[in-house]
């Protein structure tokens, strides 16, 4: 590292250099000449191949009023800042604005010129337009921890780039969850260097510990030896888990996309609230989620990242969820590479592009299967939306109620978009549309983090200034006593959590929707057997719920129920199909898992069959050596 200190200018007053994670910092007095001067960073990263970053140095960090003053003194009230976050341990300073394109260089605004007058860097990111309780709880989390971070940073740094013990490489990867079934998703890809833990989710319908939680017992490792967790995105089947391993020891990172962390946050703190309220046991409190946000190092896409002596990580869109990423692993300089797909869209939406085919190399794919069956094939999806609206223009005509349970990420934010669009163009009747539960917060997070959503989305809401998810028609019940408005007499659409009527404000919606004929009960997500909603579906009469006083209540459903399938975040039978074919060079050999067994039979099947490839559809505990 001495010959990095060497090649740099003096102007650039460069104290010190240090590892803080996989990246290389150079702590520097003097931010805004190496901003205005950023070929010399761009220099280094070539000549290291490794990440760098400056960062300042804390002698010349204004104090946190102080630098506010600066900070509004000097940005343009146009550019609508709504919140400053301080974070210490890396002396950098989070600009939420409401037009953030006014404070990039193409709009003529000088960020070096600030980070010189505050002595802090500075990062512009785009400001939800509610209130988001998880970024919030996110920040705390990360200003709470801020010397435990620096040291982890530190530690952390010196682990990744420790000398090789081994020159030779071996690669195996153990399926401890989703091999032949759906839920629990984890695997743990072992080289003679190192241990990598890809996902770590819970199965929430399981019966008994065995089948619901990642069978690390079986993988034989000691959390302490784990480099590494990848996390692919934010859905409690692939990171249920993670918090249990904080609280079991896990002391290491968790990388994840940017959007994921206040994502997680947001669906573990639910999650674990519920089962309060329902007197189950979670494995995790809050203190646990609390110790992955500071162990969390969030990625951008594309960004080639160290995390262990012989693994580089990349992320990229995967088109499932806001932040879901595959996994790209490049393993001993060339030696093998593994791409995993987490869950996956090989197909355009209304809030994301299609997942990300065009990796360097790829030789193991580790692909989805959730629709892996011959019949699982979407219709397109101007057809799958003209479904939907002709299924909610029948009962609204009749003056009826349209109930639609909904996860709250993701799924709600597409047919938020797509009940404004068919609205705003008078193919669907106007009426009015009520949402309730967590979607208002998930959708501030969609809107935070806008550079995660569709080109289109993107440049709407960064460059245009609209958020497309805010509408006249559109009203958020944020309390159970204004539910009133949404029940009373009259045509409305109501969206409400949960998405399979298991939990959450939908059951308070269902309780007076469902004994009325003239409504409806719309699904638009997979129903799972034994859910409320999959009995509902299939066409129960009578559904009892738990009452306020614990009581069982029963509600006979008169609602005619119906389910617009084809709205799905993961790919069909063949946009898998393509995805695979898609792969260049030819692959060695594909592993399928995350699906029915049927499915990942009929799929390895057909795989080897077009591309005469090997696939394999290992168990849980079962283990495939790679290289
Ligand atoms: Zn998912």
């Amino acid at each position: 590292m001495g010959a990095i200190l060497t090649s740099i200018p003096a102007e650039a007053q460069i104290t010190r250099i240090e590892y803080e994670g996989p990246r290389i910092a150079l702590y520097t007095k003097n931010p805004k000449y190496l901003h205005q001067n950023n070929y010399i960073i761009s220099e280094i990263v070539n000549s290291v191949k490794k990440r760098v970053v400056t960062r300042t140095e804390k002698s010349i960090r204004k104090p946190e009023q102080d630098a506010k003053s600066i900070l509004d003194k000097l940005i343009p009230v146009e550019a609508g800042v709504s919140n400053y976050f301080f974070d210490e341990a890396i002396g950098e300073v989070t600009i939420e604005a409401n037009n953030p394109h006014l404070l990039s260089a193409e709009s003529g605004f000088d960020i070096g010129e600030l980070m010189g007058q505050i002595g802090w860097k500075v990062k512009v990111r785009k400001a939800p337009h509610i209130a988001s309780s998880a970024i919030q709880t996110m920040y705390y989390a990360l200003r709470t921890g801020t010397d435990e971070r620096e040291r982890f940073y530190k530690e952390l740094g010196e682990s990744i780039f420790r000398p090789r013990y081994t020159v030779a490489e071996q690669i195996t990867v153990k399926m401890l969850g989703a091999g032949q079934e759906v839920g629990r998703s984890c695997l743990l890809v072992e080289t003679s260097e190192s241990k990598v833990l890809l996902d770590a989710g819970i199965s929430p319908g399981a019966k008994n510990s065995w089948d619901a939680y990642p069978r690390l017992d079986w993988a034989d490792v000691q959390l302490n030896e784990i480099d590494a967790v990848v996390l692919s995105h934010a859905h409690l089947d692939h990171m249920g888990f993670i918090p249990a391993l904080f609280k079991f020891g896990y002391d290491g990172p968790v990388y994840c996309t940017e959007p994921t962390l206040p994502l997680m946050t947001l669906l573990q703190n639910d999650f674990i609230k519920i089962a309060q309220i329902e007197g189950g046991r979670v494995l995790y409190d809050q203190k646990d989620i609390r110790d992955l946000i500071q162990h969390t190092i969030p990625l951008q896409y594309g960004t080639v990242t160290d995390v262990s002596p012989d693994i580089k990580l990349v992320l990229n869109n995967a088109g499932h969820i806001l932040g879901s990423a595959t996994v790209h692993l490049h393993i001993g300089e060339g030696v093998h590479n593994i791409v995993y797909t987490g869950d996956y869209k090989y197909g355009k939406t209304q809030l994301f592009d299609s997942a990300s085919w065009n990796y360097p190399r790829v030789e193991t794919l580790i692909t989805e299967c959730t629709y892996g069956a011959k019949e699982d094939i979407m219709p397109p999806r101007e057809e799958v939306e003209m479904n939907f609206v002709n299924a909610i223009n029948g009962t609204l005509a009749q003056g009826g109620k349209v109930l639609i349970p909904i996860p709250a990420v993701g799924r709600a934010q597409e047919i938020i978009l797509v009940l404004d669009h068919y609205m705003r163009n008078k193919v669907l009747t106007e009426a009015p549309v009520f949402l309730e539960g967590m979607i208002s917060e998930a959708t501030a997070i969609h809107v935070s983090y806008a550079d995660y959503l569709s080109r289109e989305l993107r440049s709407k809401i960064l460059d245009q200034g609209v958020n497309p998810f805010v509408s006249e028609y559109f009203t958020s019940i944020e309390h159970p006593s204004n539910r009133d408005e949404a029940i009373k007499e009259g045509p409305a659409v109501i969206m409400a959590t949960s998405g399979m009527l298991e939990g959450g404000p939908v059951l308070q919606y269902f309780e007076h929707i469902a004994p009325s004929e003239k409504n409806k009960i719309l699904f638009v997500s997979y129903q799972v057997q034994g859910t409320l909603g999959r009995r509902v579906l299939d066409g129960s009469k009578q559904a009892s719920l738990l009452g306020d006083n614990g009581k069982i209540k029963i509600v006979d459903v008169r609602a005619s129920t119906q389910k617009v399938d084809g709205f799905s975040g993961h790919s069909d039978y063949n946009q898998i199909i393509r995805f695979i074919g898609k792969m260049r060079p030819k692959l060695q050999q594909v592993i399928v898992n995350h699906g029915d067994k049927r499915k990942i039979e009929n799929l390895a099947y057909v795989i080897q069959r077009i591309y005469r490839v090997p696939a394999l559809r290992p168990a849980v505990q079962e283990a495939i050596r790679l290289y």
